[in-house]
């Protein structure tokens, strides 16, 4: 049985709301002019495509997709592309705006972009998502490229689809551009580490705000809502530093035990039934669930605003380190710090990705290739330092992880638009 995850109710869904209002906190603790909000505020170009799809059948289907570059004065754009069936151009306007924050944090020298189809990828083969893909990628080319706008993987896609993007894009210009995405398979110039480096990420910055609020990782507990790119490999990073995951789950359902998952043997298990559901290693609970389980450490690892009004009172961890991009609504960000709940920001818990995307780049760029340990290193190193960075702002200002992490975000751009001087 599919079990959707409840959306909240419709004043809370925008998620665009919720980046502009942190824009504007922002704004207002840095004390920038209404012109630089208004700069800051719009996606600097935005593309919306028409996708035609020969299906398998042989009918036409016409999707809709989008490229949204919202910022771009530290370098290009950057972020993936998703696929889901929710997305609407709002939602990229949002998720471009969080890159152009997340990739000055992490200080990459990049700008921030996003990208989407509106389509469910579970109701299409193989060859269609391959059509979609190569036929996204035309539409969008012209924005595209190592030097104007880098696109990865997000909810729904993964390194085949880069790998199609890459081929689309090089084929178009009668040359293989390795450096035009990433995320992509080794095989055709991935890096070592990237595959597993947002949930590698996560569980780096997770540990560490377990210990600011003086909890040992070592024997603490965790729930992680969602099994894909990120969730999984959160679940198992966990587990190697000690920390019990008590509970899991995937858009079909979730799992729990009172001591801890064996999360090695629940991974061979999905790899088998491609669900977390009915893992004989646990007892079924409902999804819903484990956003309000009884641990130390929740890593909500799906979509966006998953923890809002309606549930964010029953929260019982003691730190959020948001995996997804989003999943805490600004309505609840403040019911959980007013229950003295932390919240490591997506912009800050999630940047693993795009920190092992940069070093993808590089490496594509130099046709020169790092060992994954050297990945991994480089990739842990910056974001404890961001982790440091954040925290020492945010005591310094009296300020939250989320507000804080914006705060040096946009001034990062801002002086960056500052030097460049507003042309013509
Ligand atoms: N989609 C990931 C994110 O939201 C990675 C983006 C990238 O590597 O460009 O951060």
């Amino acid at each position: 049985m599919t079990v959707t995850i409840e959306k909240p109710e419709a004043t809370e869904t925008n998620v665009l709301d919720d980046a502009r209002t942190q824009l504007a906190q922002a704004v207002e603790v840095l004390g920038l002019g209404p012109e630089v909000h208004a700069m800051l505020a719009a996606p600097r170009r935005e593309v919306s495509v028409s996708i035609p799809l020969r299906r398998d059948d042989g009918s036409v289907e016409v999707l809709r997709g989008y490229r949204v570059q919202h910022n771009y004065s530290r370098g290009p754009g950057k972020g993936g592309v998703r696929f889901d069936a929710r997305v609407d151009l709002d939602e990229v306007r949002a998720l471009a705006m969080w890159m152009t924050w997340k990739c000055a944090l992490l200080d990459v020298p990049y700008g921030g972009a996003k990208g989407g189809v509106r389509v469910d990828p579970r109701g299409y083969s193989k060859a269609e998502l391959e059509r979609i893909t190569r036929r996204y990628t035309s539409e969008i080319a012209p924005l595209i490229g190592p030097n104007q706008d880098i696109p990865a993987p997000d909810v729904g896609t993964d390194e085949q689809t880069m790998a199609w993007m890459m081929d689309t894009y090089s084929v178009g210009r009668g040359h293989t551009v390795l450096g035009v995405v990433t995320g992509k398979p080794i095989s055709v110039g991935g890096s070592l580490g990237r595959a597993g480096s947002t949930s590698r990420g996560v569980v780096a910055v997770a540990v560490e705000a377990l210990r600011h609020v003086g909890i040992a990782p070592e024997g603490a507990t965790a729930a992680v809502q969602g099994f894909g790119k990120v969730g999984r490999g959160a679940a198992r990073f966990l587990a190697q530093e000690g920390v019990r995951v008590l509970a899991v789950s995937d858009v079909n359902g979730a799992v729990h035990t009172a001591d801890g998952l064996d999360i090695a043997a629940l991974e061979a298990y999905v790899d088998v039934t491609g669900s977390v559901v009915d893992f004989p290693g646990g007892a079924p609970i409902q999804s819903e669930e484990v956003l309000t389980a009884d641990v130390d450490l929740l890593v909500p690892a799906a979509v966006e605003g998953v923890i809002h009004t309606g549930n964010a009172g029953q929260v019982r961890a003691r730190v959020v380190a948001e995996g997804a991009n989003g999943p805490v609504t600004t309505a609840a960000d403040e019911v959980l710090s007013a229950n003295g709940v932390l919240v490591v920001p997506d912009i800050l818990a999630n940047a693993g990705g795009v920190v092992v995307s940069y070093f993808e780049w590089v490496q594509a760029n130099q046709s020169y290739w790092w060992s994954e340990a050297e990945v991994d290193e480089r990739l842990v190193e910056r974001m404890i330092r961001a982790w440091n960075d954040v925290l020492a702002y945010a005591t310094a200002n009296q300020l939250s992880l989320r507000l804080a992490a914006t705060c040096m975000a946009v001034e990062r751009v801002y002086r960056a638009h500052e030097v460049r001087g507003l042309y013509p």
